[in-house]
């Protein structure tokens, strides 16, 4: 009851965001001091401590859930054909999610749209007063090229990203290095290394080294089942810990309606409706997109689970229902497993077994939005100055392989994707700040992923209670 409270509370947020934010962009002066004031506010309100709270907590989020969704698993010898199988289909179907959002995102190409442009140019005069600014602080040329690193790290810190100027230009001298460097290099620098770090480094990296703690997630949740009741101490203590996570991530959910409200008001009043118009073929295409992959799950449903669509949909729609309002898998599991079982007519040994590492682990709608988004944003900012990524074969590849372990990473909560849309950023070196766009209409599409997820999670079981059925004599 409380999350349905709340989303209608996000609802009214957003709403009364959005009067604000048009109030402002039609009557306000850009230029005069309370404007200013009043936008300060807003993205102190919005942005800084909403979304400062939710970056806060990406590293240890991502250890514990994923920790947690791997050691849902009985163990490692009763995992057997239907571990296989459930995870053959969570990664197939996840893939197959992140290729169409791909696919799509290419063809309708949002972020070439006249209104996304508009938005880029934005952020070019922004560009622009920052090369003045940064021209008569140091005297030198930002367009000089010994000057590039020293002038992206000044950039970034007028952004407000949380990362220092050593840091930062440590981090742009390995991309500038990286230019020159073959794929096998770019594979060994950019995945394989990343992936073998120090896991305590990768979790105290700023931004974390999120790859490298998803790894290491993985591989201590599959040592946890080899190793058995010694282990279990330390899978208690990360099942604990996943819990606390949650809680700070619904705490900081309260937040939403008026952070929401602030992030749409402050968005309006200085992009004005181009922003607005250019977020809507993005929203479209994502929507668009999850629409074609609910097609191909209900395609699996009816060929391999051999179960007419439409007692699918109709033994599940509670728990689409639910996903859609409150957008947590977690909140919808009971629920998920309820109708699963009785609706659909799955065995207990299976739906006990597959719902609840589904909603930790299997997001195909997540994963579909996050490679749509991270495309959308390369396409509207790539080639400015702070935006050294291109959509090259190899960045798609990246965007793909992040975009499955992103989703595999992200909590089962409100919001989750939006979090977890930093590892698929920082793995093609997109500067975090470019996400804040997106932010506003992130509820409007968690409602969309998070109900795709809850239905994926619900033809998993049927498919594989049907390809078991001999087995475990159901
Ligand atoms: N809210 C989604 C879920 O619970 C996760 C996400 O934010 O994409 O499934």
């Amino acid at each position: 009851m409380k999350r349905i409270d709340l989303h209608y509370l996000i609802l009214m947020g957003m709403g009364i965001g959005l009067v604000a934010g048009f109030a402002l962009h039609l009557w306000g002066d850009p230029k005069s001091a309370g404007f200013q004031q009043t936008i300060w506010w807003l993205d102190l309100l919005g942005k800084d401590v909403f979304i400062g709270g939710l970056k806060m907590i990406i590293a240890p989020l991502i250890f514990a859930s994923i920790v947690t969704g791997v050691t849902s698993l009985p163990s490692m010898t009763e995992i057997g054909a239907v571990g296989l199988k459930t995870f053959l289909y969570y990664f197939s179907t996840t893939g197959i999610a992140v290729a169409i959002g791909i696919v799509a995102v290419m063809i309708v190409q949002p972020g070439h749209r006249d209104a996304s442009q508009n938005v880029r140019e934005e952020r070019v005069a922004v560009m622009d007063e920052y090369r003045d600014l940064y021209q008569e602080r140091t005297g030198n040329d930002p367009e000089a090229p010994e000057n590039r690193v020293d002038y992206l790290a000044f950039v970034s810190q007028r952004d407000g990203e949380q990362i220092s100027a050593s840091e930062f230009r440590e981090k742009f001298g390995a991309m500038q290095e990286a230019e020159s460097r073959g794929p096998g290099e770019l594979f060994r620098q950019g995945l394989l290394l990343p992936i073998l770090s120090n896991p305590f480094t990768a979790l105290s990296e700023s931004p974390p080294n999120t790859l490298g703690i998803i790894f290491f997630a993985l591989l201590t949740g599959i040592a946890c089942l080899a190793v058995g009741t010694a282990a279990e101490p330390v899978v208690g203590f990360f099942r604990g810990f996943n819990e606390i996570m949650m809680t700070i991530t619904l705490w900081l959910m309260r937040l939403a309606p008026v952070s929401i409200g602030c992030i749409i008001a402050s968005m309006i009043a200085t992009l004005g409706f181009d922003a607005l118009q250019s977020l809507g073929w993005y929203c479209m295409t994502v929507i668009g997109a999850i629409g074609v992959h609910v097609l191909v799950i209900l395609t699996l449903v009816a060929v391999v689970g051999r179960m007419s669509p439409f007692a699918f949909l109709k033994g599940i729609r509670d728990a689409w229902l639910i996903a859609f309002t409150t957008t947590s898998s977690a909140a919808t599991l009971p629920v998920t497993i309820h109708r699963t079982k009785e609706n659909l007519k799955v065995s207990p040994k299976v739906a006990d077994f597959t719902l609840p590492v589904g909603a930790t682990m299997n997001m195909d709608g997540t994963a579909l939005y996050e490679g749509v988004a991270i495309i959308f944003l390369i396409q509207m900012y790539g080639g400015l100055d702070d935006v050294l990524v291109s959509l090259s074969g190899i960045n798609l590849f990246i965007i793909f392989v992040t975009a499955v372990f992103a989703s595999i990473g992200a909590a089962a909560v409100p919001s989750a994707g939006l979090i977890t849309m930093a590892i698929v950023a920082s793995a093609v070196g997109l500067p975090l700040h470019y996400i804040y766009i997106i932010y506003a209409v992130d509820h409007l599409l968690d409602m969309f992923r998070t109900s795709t997820n809850v239905m994926g999670d619900a033809a998993g079981a049927v498919i594989v209670n049907r390809l078991e059925e001999g087995r475990l004599g159901t």
